[in-house]
């Protein structure tokens, strides 16, 4: 038995000491002993916690409250969580416990010899690290703390948060005794860090585990944990510390010290450090270096990727490592490390580009230049060409990685790639005159990277398979641990067939489900082709069938059928197109969308569109299919295409809905007419930030320099205005566009503005399902904190 059961120093702490001091205190502990630098502290047992509870006799009045209580009723739940929080701030500590924590103050100031410590508070649950009871973020942690009566006040508010309405409902719904979680609070001194943020061992991203994340900004990490800002991101080589792929966000804001007050106090960067810094990078080659060097360390201790927090002191620069806990969210990775470093310095790489479809892949190089040249290519190959079009498709879906000189992570290489799950590199400038007919490769599309000949990693599967088809058991696990969300996550599909291999992840419908794909595969030409042939059945058949294929497997949840978007140079591919298709300069910006469907020379094949869509309505009952219009420009197109779409049955009303795509600015400038017009909107962010940035999606050049890119202010800019607009008149927006699933602080962004849902690939449904959660979550927390 311990003289001191309420206090802990950190030194004192060790991996099974959870039932006392909490996973957060564990693990400082166990960092500090491991030889981490972690700043000093000590821990309050969630003895005493225990102990003021019962002796105080506060159990029995709380269980009283809390039995009366139906959690399901918001307004009652906030009273009595609001009144057992005030019965503990009110109730006075134990004396013993008292004087513990003084003592152990006392000496704690002594010890790092400085007359105004500031610390901070932090909750350290005892059933936290219980994956079943993830209670993270459900208690609070308070910074910049002075003074004892102060540290003792805010130990109380600890003990009190983990009496917050989530937090009983959540133990409620899981059928947690609520006496069975206790809580410890950690006692810590305050770095005061001039740059902070997280650290994640393994990309949580492409779960790379080769490869570290860290996301940085100035001030206390607390801007980048709670999502206040976009931080810089470095992705870091493991290998060896080296930065392979860096984004330098704005930062407008930091959190500080509050010098007028407790605690701390959000200021702009601008005016606090200069506007310079807004935009500079926050990292400094050797902070990253050494910050990698103590990550893989703190991952080596514990044997498992980690997610951690981490500040650099203004006054010393030192490097202190706040918290490191688990990444649950990743899945097994058997390579090992020292292995797949041996390997890596043998490799030859032989070209670079944009990593648009992650895995790797490796065969004999097949350069294609057209359709003639398809059969070509066998499975297993690597399929090299300028770049694709739908005409190459069944090429595409034999290959076992596809590189190509031009485009950008929103081409239509990029696209299907995805969607199939194959490993994709665009962008590459020069692949067809480096790799040579024949030659054997790996392609690694994960880094964008192409090496000479077929290395280990040939067996790796790519991602998609990893999450979808390894095993049933992780197939239920994605539904089991979806989190519910109040944004909804839509799929993206083309290919109908695919919906049996996605049908498990967790998505609420499909949100942008692109024809092309039926067109190409299962109709195979051109709609005014066969009607010139009196062959119209054919196309509404075929088309309904893929329709149905899908709508079946989801029902009820919505799919939301694009109308065909080909370009004209992409219909012409199709049989019998370049018989009524016209040669155009610039297809991108000519004949596509809603501009084709109601002129004469293509309104009728528009009208095949709308009966086989009303065929699955009708004939199938499968109410769940909602259309979507594409290429929008203005709103009288808007009311002709609909009055035609009521001409075939298709009238829009509460069981019918017409959604437009949002990816003409002009649709954004407007979008309060557009609004009285539609349904909702999904925002084209693919075609959206081409035409915002005059920034041809298709271009390798424009894209590695970096023009492309949806996360530039003026996009979002838009995106925000459409948002506002659009709720203005109750209708709602939602994305369909490449954006969310390659960039996560995107697809914060877009909650934090509002968004209804975003529709993403199939391999990015579970990552951002967790993420739109976690988002969701803080803003829930923060708004509450705020009241
Ligand atoms: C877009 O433009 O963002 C979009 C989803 O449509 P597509 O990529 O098919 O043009
Ligand atoms: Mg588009």
């Amino acid at each position: 038995m311990t003289k001191q059961p309420y206090i802990r120093l950190f030194e004192e702490i060790h991996k099974e000491d959870i039932p006392l001091v909490g996973g957060k205190g564990a693990n400082l502990g166990e960092l500090i002993n491991g030889g981490v630098k972690v700043p000093p502290g000590f821990c309050v047992t969630a003895k005493a916690y225990s102990d003021f509870i019962a002796e105080r006799n506060l159990d029995k009045y709380i269980l009283e409250l809390v039995n009366g209580l139906d959690i399901e009723n918001h307004e009652q739940l906030q009273i009595i969580s609001a009144e057992i929080r005030n019965l503990i701030l009110t109730t006075d500590i134990l004396e013993p416990i008292e004087m513990e924590i003084r003592k152990a103050y006392a000496q704690f100031q002594r010890n790092l010899q400085v007359d105004d410590l500031y610390v901070a508070v932090r909750s350290s649950a005892t059933a936290e690290d219980l994956p079943e009871a993830s209670f993270a973020g459900q208690q609070d942690t308070y910074l910049e703390i002075e003074g004892i009566a102060e540290v003792i006040h805010h130990i109380k508010k600890c003990w009190a948060s983990l009496w917050t309405a989530r937090a009983i409902y959540y133990r409620e719904k899981q059928y947690f005794d609520h006496f069975d979680v206790s809580l410890s609070a950690v006692v810590q001194k305050m770095v005061n860090s001039k740059k902070a943020g997280v650290l994640f061992t393994s990309n949580p991203i492409t779960e790379d585990h080769n490869q570290m994340m860290i996301n940085a900004s100035w001030g206390l990490g607390e801007s980048v944990v709670s999502g206040m800002v976009s931080p810089d991101e470095y992705i870091v080589d493991k290998s060896n510390n080296q930065v392979i792929e860096k984004h330098i966000a704005t930062k407008n804001f930091l959190i500080v010290k509050n010098e007028k007050a407790v605690g701390t106090t959000k200021v702009a960067v601008k005016e606090f450090l200069g506007e310079d810094l807004v935009t500079e990078q926050c990292l400094t080659e050797s902070e990253i270096d050494q910050l990698s060097t103590d990550a893989l360390r703190i991952e080596k201790l514990y044997n498992s990727p980690q997610d951690i927090e981490w500040a650099i002191d203004s006054d010393t620069d030192e490097l202190y490592i706040l918290q490191a806990r688990p990444i649950t969210t990743l899945k097994e990775e058997e390579t090992n490390v020292i292995e797949q470093a041996q390997a890596e310095s043998n490799r030859v790489s032989l070209l670079r580009g944009l990593a648009a479809s992650p895995g790797t892949g490796s065969g004999k190089v097949r350069k294609i230049k057209d359709i003639t040249e398809i059969s070509k290519v066998e499975d297993g190959d690597i399929l090299v060409t300028i770049m694709t079009n739908p005409d190459m498709m069944p090429a595409m879906k034999k290959a076992a990685a596809v590189v190509t000189n031009e485009g950008g992570r929103t081409c239509h290489a990029a696209i299907v790639s995805r969607e199939f799950g194959i490993p994709c590199i665009v962008g590459s400038n020069n692949a067809t005159e480096v790799l040579t007919e024949g030659m054997e490769v790996t392609v690694d599309a994960t880094r964008g990277v192409v090496y000479q000949g077929i290395l280990e990693e040939k067996q790796e599967e790519t991602k998609n398979d990893r999450n979808v088809e390894s095993s049933g058991i992780e197939q239920i696990n994605l539904h089991q641990l979806a989190p519910i969300t109040g944004t909804k996550v839509y799929m993206n599909l083309g290919e109908p067939d695919l919906i049996s291999k996605y049908s498990n992840l967790p998505f609420d419908g499909i949100g942008l489900m692109r024809t092309e794909f039926i067109f190409t595969h299962l109709v195979g030409a051109h709609p005014m082709y066969l009607l010139r042939n009196g062959e119209e059945k054919q196309f509404i058949d075929k088309m309904s069938e893929g329709i149905t294929k899908v709508a079946q497997d989801i029902y009820p949840k919505p799919i939301v059928v694009r109308l065909s978007d080909f370009r004209s140079n992409e219909f012409r591919g199709l049989k019998g197109g370049e018989e009524v298709e016209p040669i155009e300069a610039n297809p991108m910006i000519g004949w596509r969308g809603v501009s084709r469907y109601i002129s004469p020379e293509y309104e009728e094949g528009f009208r095949l569109e709308c009966r086989a869509i009303k065929k699955v309505r009708d004939e199938y009952g499968l109410v769940n299919v909602w259309t979507m219009l594409p290429f929008v420009r203005t709103t009288w197109e808007v009311e002709r295409v609909k009055e035609i779409m009521a001409e075939e049955g298709l009238k829009q009303d509460q069981q019918f809905k017409i959604w437009i795509m949002a990816e003409v600015p002009s649709v954004i400038f407007q979008a309060e007419e557009f609004a009285q017009l539609v349904d909702g909107f999904s925002i084209g962010s693919n075609d959206l930030t081409q035409l915002i940035l005059g920034s041809d999606r298709d271009s390798g050049i424009l894209n590695t320099m970096g023009y492309f890119d949806e996360r530039n202010p003026a996009v979002k800019q838009a995106i925000k205005m459409l948002i506002h607009a659009a709720h203005k008149h109750d209708k709602t927006v939602s994305i369909c566009g490449q954006g969310p699933s390659l960039y996560p602080e995107f697809t914060e962004f877009l909650i934090r503005e509002g968004i209804d849902s975003v529709s993403i690939n199939p391999d990015t449904v579970a990552d951002t399902r967790r993420l739109v959660a976690s988002v969701e979550q803080r803003l829930i927390l923060n708004k509450l904190r705020s009241i």
